[in-house]
């Protein structure tokens, strides 16, 4: 990804198809900022260049103008099973809506989320898939999510989470005395990979916790967090357990994204700051 040249904005694209948890994304996001979202204000104001800011849409990668602004991207990549699992929780379960009408809307979406939106992902450097479980054969429910980060390598100020141990194949079952489970268990995986012509690296995690407050001892175990402290992953999803996703795979990603994108943006300001751009005028 093309950095945004001299400008002292860090911009980030956060690009998913509608009900796919961007908003959710952008609650943890702020909170390892240690803010809140500033939410869009009616009356005219002006607008002064923020620190960071997160484009977050449907499109934010398609144009290659916008994603050459890019400082980092992320694709929210919700599988059709699990997407109908959601928007039925919301559209039926919460605005009233019929199963068929459901379907019917999600159907007449799909050519142009196949053509605008779901192609981004080749161009995200973290994707956060959401995949039904694999530890219940045939599971239709879309209740118990496999969910996967794919971290592009090779990109400049982010280097990927990993398990255990850098560029080996992990299978990993952590429950057992540290980590309570219950059916149908926990399963983490971590290996290289090839994602859409990209070297990447995957950590997966399929299941759910039942205890959030023993994600520590996973915390543990898994290496450059980006965290400030020991624990912080654990804290932070603790602190917004009430956050769809919070006993999954997708809060604890979606955490984690959070904090490399903090260190991505103190690298970067770091380095401008060596660099200072008015220094050739001075
Ligand atoms: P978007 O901003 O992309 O439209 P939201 O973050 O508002 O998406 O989420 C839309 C709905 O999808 C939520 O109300 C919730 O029902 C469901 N949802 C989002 N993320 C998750 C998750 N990680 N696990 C379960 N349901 C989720």
């Amino acid at each position: 990804t093309c950095g945004a040249g001299d400008s002292q904005t860090i911009v980030i694209g956060l690009a998913a198809d509608s009900g796919c948890g961007k908003s959710t994304f952008m609650r943890r996001l702020t909170s390892v900022f240690g803010g809140a979202a500033e939410p869009p204000k009616d009356a005219p104001e002006l607008i002064k260049p923020p620190k960071i800011l997160v484009i977050e849409g449907l499109h934010p990668m398609y144009d290659s103008r916008v994603r050459e602004l890019l400082d980092f991207s992320i694709y929210l990549d919700i599988s059709n099973e699990v997407k109908f699992a959601w928007k039925i929780q919301r559209d039926m379960a919460e605005r009233g809506h019929s199963l068929e009408s459901i379907k019917a809307s999600i159907e007449a979406r799909k050519p142009d989320f196949e053509a605008y939106i779901d192609p981004q992902k080749q161009f995200a450097d973290a994707v956060i898939e959401v995949l039904p479980t694999q530890l219940i054969p045939d599971d239709n429910e879309g209740k118990i999510l496999r969910v996967r980060l794919i971290q592009k390598e090779g990109v400049k100020y982010f280097s990927p989470v990993y398990l255990f141990d850098e560029g080996s194949t992990i299978s990993w079952i952590p429950c057992g005395r540290k980590l309570t489970c219950s059916y149908p268990g926990i399963k983490f995986f971590y290996g290289p990979e090839t994602y859409k012509g990209n070297e990447v690296s995957v950590v997966e995690m399929d299941g759910q916790f039942d205890r959030l407050d023993e994600l520590i001892y996973v915390e543990s175990h898994l290496s450059n967090l980006s965290s400030k402290f020991y624990g912080e992953v654990t804290q932070q999803m603790l602190k917004h357990a009430d956050f769809p996703g919070s006993n999954n795979g997708t809060g604890l990603f979606q955490t984690i994204v959070g904090l490399k994108i903090r260190d991505l943006f103190e690298q970067i300001v770091a380095s401008r700051a060596e660099t200072p751009v008015g220094a050739a005028k001075a």
